[in-house]
């Protein structure tokens, strides 16, 4: 039903969320994380869901559960969002299923991120390359909780979302709860237009969003944020890498940026992969902290995007060798 209902995840990452149901029933699951942390600053549309529909937050982690066979679920919030824990902690008492509980994590970017989440709660680390699932976890945003509790329970496939319309570019910035295909321009407009400080646009957050150059785009399962800014403070040239170990010392995978730079560089593949290209999260805390400001996750971005294209281009000479051989045979 879930497949059906057209249910994805809402953190972001828009993975169907029947298939990840499906993988984690072949694993030996512990715990439900419904993750209520902000993936990005600016973000609030999981914070006015928890607080504004709790008791679906609660429904959701019940059929997932059920869908999982589990005893227990954890609803994950930043400390810093009381209102929602208030919420949350009410409905929870209303409904009274113990097999859920609060779990209350510090308010630091980007504790949001799933393998982050689970060795906040848990304890446990996802390894490298591996998904939550191999610690005996699974992590659904609170949004998929209450899309999943929206279908089962009334109906209402997934044809809409709360998103985050913010910045010092829109008048009167608030949560909105949009339709899919309705366009950034009536969204902007809702929310009584652009001041005389827009600048630039971009859908998601600061850090994952992507710029737009018109606002004529329209809201999909995907778009967490509309943020409107200003123009962004030039932060000078790039300068060459000092070897200050700043960037490595913020890095919430422990990974080593101005090595991975270094790499990426090179167009160095194999060394890229050895020093975990793959398991960085493009959080942008490396280039934050930067004294020569290297634009480092946008290397790391691209590094990324060339090791897949050589990845599928490997794979489509596998089939159509596999398929040359086939002919042959016949
Ligand atoms: S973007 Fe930088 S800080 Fe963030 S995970 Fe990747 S290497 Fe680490
Ligand atoms: S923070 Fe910048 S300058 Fe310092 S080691 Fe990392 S990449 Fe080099």
């Amino acid at each position: 039903m879930i497949l059906q209902g057209g249910i994805v995840g809402l953190g972001g990452a828009v993975f169907p969320t029947a298939q990840k149901l499906l993988q984690a029933n072949t694993c030996e699951i512990d715990y439900l994380l419904l993750n209520g942390v902000e993936c990005e600053p600016y973000i609030s549309c999981d914070d006015v869901l928890m607080r504004e529909r709790a008791r679906e937050v609660i429904g959701g982690a019940q059929i997932l559960m059920h869908a999982l066979g589990l005893d227990v679920s954890y609803i994950v919030i930043e400390s810093d969002k009381p209102e929602a824990v208030k919420a949350l902690g009410v409905a929870l008492g209303e409904i009274g299923d113990e097999r859920i509980v609060l779990k209350q994590v510090p308010t630091i970017y980007p504790s949001g991120g799933e393998d982050q989440l689970v060795q906040l709660v848990t304890k446990r680390e996802v390894p490298s390359g591996g998904l939550p699932t191999d610690v005996g976890c699974l992590v659904q945003n609170v949004g998929t909780a209450v899309a999943v509790y929206d279908w089962i329970e009334n109906h209402e496939p997934l044809i809409s979302r709360v998103t985050t319309v913010t910045g010092n570019g829109v008048a009167r910035p608030m949560n909105v709860r949009a339709r899919f295909g309705t366009t950034v321009a009536d969204i902007v407009n809702f929310v009584g237009g652009y001041t005389e400080h827009a600048r630039q646009l971009i859908i998601g957050g600061p850090m994952f969003g992507r710029s737009v150059t018109t606002d004529r785009v329209p809201i999909v399962k995907a778009s967490n944020c509309v943020l409107v800014m200003s123009e962004a403070p030039d932060p000078g040239p790039e300068m060459p890498c000092i070897r200050c170990g700043e960037c490595a010392e913020v890095c919430p995978i422990r990974l080593l940026p101005q090595q991975l730079f270094w790499y990426a560089c090179a167009d160095d593949e194999k060394k890229l992969r050895i020093h975990g290209l793959t398991d960085c999260i493009e959080c942008g805390c490396c280039d934050l902290v930067c004294p020569s400001h290297i634009p480092l996750t946008h290397n790391f971005r691209v590094a990324k995007g060339r090791i897949q294209e050589l990845a599928d281009e490997k794979a489509r000479a596998e089939r159509a060798h596999r398929a040359g051989q086939t002919r042959a045979r016949s």
